[in-house]
């Protein structure tokens, strides 16, 4: 080859390697995010590193999500385990709902309908557990969480463990969603748990504890006017079974309480998980994004707080499995729940939202990716 072939002929060569690079570029949809999904598998060996720019901020886990909805029709379970499949998610919890409306009332949500009792019952479990072995899902891991216990009256509970445990055995792993004090509720016959209440838990704790199932609570922290108004219920719980595993429903924030100081919030959970070992904050509910977390001065301080207690966070959505709603609903509420999970650093991101506490949390043979440096 001359010099002016050869000139020609590299000339020739980086076009045509910047045309293969368009190419690539274009074929892969100039997107960022064509990476395939991670399926159930991939978790249970070690596998690539998670490459957080190129791959979802959305987690793998969505440990407080309800299939059954408080009256009127729910999504069909297969319906829901479809949800998980065209998102991130690969475990689930599956939550019946710890108030359910009268079977004879027309209402689908329990603010509409004050006067009407809306009150813990078995039916949701049963049907949940009907489905759960109906329809068997090889890529979901789920786990079967029974909702019906009333704190307030926990008389009948030996008994109705023995039922499912009949019916059921083994199958039940979580124990929650349960109201502790919930204010939503109050105009619905809900009655806040006393001391005197909580004295009297302590066979179905040693239960739970026997067969390592760890239980959600929903209990209010306070509300506007007074942020720590309920703060006793808890921690009375707390003092009473610290060698439980609980779950502080979505860190006692609601819509009651959606203006407390984020600094004073977040000192006082770090209390209180330095104090109860045992204590797990869940951070589902997209009430908690619009009050809170979405507002940016806010957002810092917890994800400061997450990136210092990673270990104790899970993921969740809340969403509840009313018939009224679809995929782009439980999409749009899976990404409210879990945008502040884009900011905080790789530990907590891969203990969070990657399912690592989760797994631990539950002793499941399970391990979340490696962030990639
Ligand atoms: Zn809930």
């Amino acid at each position: 080859m001359n010099d002016v072939t050869a000139d020609k002929h590299s000339a020739f060569c980086y076009s045509f390697s910047m045309l293969i690079l368009a190419a690539v570029f274009l074929f892969s949809g100039c997107s960022t995010t064509t990476l395939p999904k991670r399926d159930l598998a991939s978790f249970s060996q070690p596998s690539a590193c998670y490459d957080r720019q190129l791959e979802p901020s959305t987690p793998v886990v969505d440990s407080h999500i309800h299939f059954r909805a408080f009256g009127g029709k729910s999504i069909p379970f297969t319906e829901i385990n479809d949800y998980f499949r065209q998102t991130t998610i690969r475990f689930a919890n599956i939550y019946g709902i710890g108030q359910v409306l009268p079977a004879d009332s027309s209402c689908t949500y329990y603010l509409d309908c004050p006067g009407t009792p809306v009150l813990p019952s078995i039916k949701n479990d049963m049907v949940n557990a009907a489905n759960y072995v109906e329809f068997p899902s090889e890529d979901i891991q789920l786990v079967l969480s029974m909702t019906f216990p009333d704190m307030a009256k926990l008389e009948d509970v030996q008994e109705i463990i023995e039922l499912y445990d009949k019916e059921y055995p083994g199958l039940f792993k979580w124990a929650g969603e349960i109201n502790l004090v919930k204010q939503a509720l109050l105009q619905n016959g809900h009655v806040p748990v006393t001391k005197a209440d909580i004295n009297k838990w302590g066979a179905f704790m040693e239960l739970l504890r026997q067969r390592n199932i760890p239980i959600n609570f929903h209990s209010d922290l306070g509300n506007d006017e007074n942020p720590t108004k309920y703060l006793g219920i808890m921690e009375y719980v707390l003092q009473q079974y610290p060698a439980n595993k609980i779950v502080w429903a979505h860190m006692g924030l609601s819509k009651e309480l959606a203006h407390m100081d984020a600094t004073r919030h977040t000192k006082l959970m770090a209390r209180l998980l330095n104090t109860y070992p045992n204590l797990m904050l869940d951070i589902s509910w997209n009430v908690l994004n619009t009050h809170y977390f979405s507002k940016p001065a806010i957002r810092a301080v917890y994800v400061d707080f997450f990136n210092t207690y990673s270990e104790r966070i899970l993921p969740g959505t809340d969403f509840v499995a009313s018939r009224n709603k679809n995929f782009e609903v439980y999409e749009k509420e899976l990404s409210e729940t879990s945008s502040i999970l884009q900011d905080v650093d790789d530990t907590a991101f891969r203990n969070i939202a990657l399912g690592e506490n989760y797994f631990r949390f539950l002793s499941l043979n399970y391990q979340a990716p490696d962030i990639c440096q």
